[in-house]
């Protein structure tokens, strides 16, 4: 690992902050060197390897993001996370403002210093979470009137209340409150939804930011070319520091869901960061940054980690089912992880038998050291000119599941 995890042990969470920043960058970084540089890109695809320079570090691209909703990637501390190479993690705007509160993450110093990460952070805006967990009483032309999904209290969050707090939560990069509409709206909801998400983006943009904090337009228009093209031509003039695509990993199936990046990737300019919201799995990752992304963020590997699944080369595996009770192999191979370098399936699936939270806590650190490190032999394979042949042999060996392969199969059959 590049950095020593000291001085996250027996520190204040502030003053730990301060020693990473100069730990990583030497310095917090200076406002004209925040950047996206591109430093390669792919002969045989449209996969490239950045470099994002923000306020708390440089982040490789492509990356994965581990999520944390809830201040807190789940079941992994962060020196667990800075030894496995997380580069930048996610926070959310709607969950954090409404537990524990901006008074008390104000009142810790912001973000970083609230969780102690002191590394990059980037923040979701919060509409996501409105237009699919809250219930909308009205959506207004400044913002959307809502009931908290935990206690049904009325709240409302537009664009400039989602700038605000993530102004005030302090992350790197802070992205627009958009109208994210589920997979199966209509055309005419998928135009209005456009209309307000480049109206909302604008109003976002005059929103004053932390000091260096980014801003992120989100391209939505669901499987429209048309409003996928609308939609990224207006945010592309607005000059936000990268564009992400939003209205993926919605319920659509995968291959709807390739085609919405493959609909708005041409116009997004090749000198900033592309982000594919909320994907997906390993395989899927490699082809999105095969299709010219650079940052993804996902609750899978600990989401499935709690239901007992593992991630590996060949897909997806379930550890608790009676095959591994006698199998002395750890989950994978030729995996760096702690889980991997010190248990056996075995134990593992003995551990999550009964219920002890070491097991789903051990297979939350192989499935994120998993996706980081498949994002690092993109960024190898992309330097190296080699990432073709990367690709097709990850394609070739990993196994998609049921519902996956099912979708394939009935968008091949139209
Ligand atoms: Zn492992």
């Amino acid at each position: 690992m590049p950095f020593s995890l000291t001085p996250l042990l027996g520190k204040r969470p502030t003053e730990g902050r301060e020693q990473f920043a100069v730990e990583r960058v030497g310095t917090v970084v200076e406002p004209r060197r925040r950047m996206f540089e591109l430093l390669k890109t792919d002969t045989s695809s449209k996969a490239r390897v950045g470099r994002l320079t923000t306020a708390h570090g440089v982040v490789d691209t492509p990356v994965f993001m581990s999520v944390g909703t809830q201040g807190s990637v789940k079941a992994i501390d962060p020196r667990e996370l800075r030894e496995m190479g997380a580069q930048i993690i996610l926070g959310n705007t709607y969950h954090l403002n409404i537990r524990p509160g901006m008074d008390i993450i104000r009142a810790a110093g912001g973000l970083h210093a609230f969780i102690n990460w002191p590394a990059p952070i980037l923040t979701d805006s919060g509409g996501f979470q409105v237009f699919s967990l809250a219930t909308i009483r009205k959506i207004q032309a400044h913002g959307v009137e809502f009931r908290s999904h935990l206690d049904g209290s009325l709240l409302f969050l537009g664009p400039k209340e989602a700038m605000g707090i993530q102004r005030e939560l302090g992350s790197d990069i802070a992205m627009v409150f958009d109208d994210c509409p589920p997979h199966t709206s209509t055309p005419r909801e998928l135009r209005a939804a456009v209309e307000r998400t480049m109206r909302w983006a604008t109003e976002c943009r005059e929103q004053p930011r932390a000091p260096g904090q980014m801003a992120f337009g989100i391209a939505q228009g669901g499987t429209r070319s048309d409003l996928r093209e609308e939609c990224a031509k207006a945010l592309v003039a607005l000059e936000f520091d990268g564009y992400a695509i939003g209205g993926v990993s919605v319920g659509e199936p995968e291959p709807e869901m390739m085609r919405a990046v493959e609909m708005t990737e041409p116009f997004l300019p090749a000198n900033k960061p592309r982000y594919a919201m909320g994907l997906g799995t390993p395989a899927q990752l490699v082809e999105l940054a095969a299709r010219g992304v650079d940052m993804f963020d996902c609750v899978l590997p600990t989401r499935v980690a709690r239901n007992g699944t593992a991630f590996t080369r060949q897909g997806s595996i379930s550890i608790q089912p009676g095959a591994y009770k006698a199998d002395f192999r750890p989950i994978e191979e030729d995996c760096d992880c702690f889980a991997c370098r010190h248990f056996t399936r075995a134990y593992l699936r003995h551990l999550l038998n009964v219920g002890e939270i070491l097991g789903l806590r051990m297979l939350s650190v192989h499935n994120t050291r998993m996706f980081i490190r498949v994002m690092e032999e993109v960024r190898e394979a992309v330097m190296n000119g080699t990432f073709g042949e990367f690709r097709r042999q990850f394609a070739a060996n990993y196994v998609p599941t049921q519902k996956v392969l099912l979708a394939r199969a009935a968008v091949a059959e139209r």
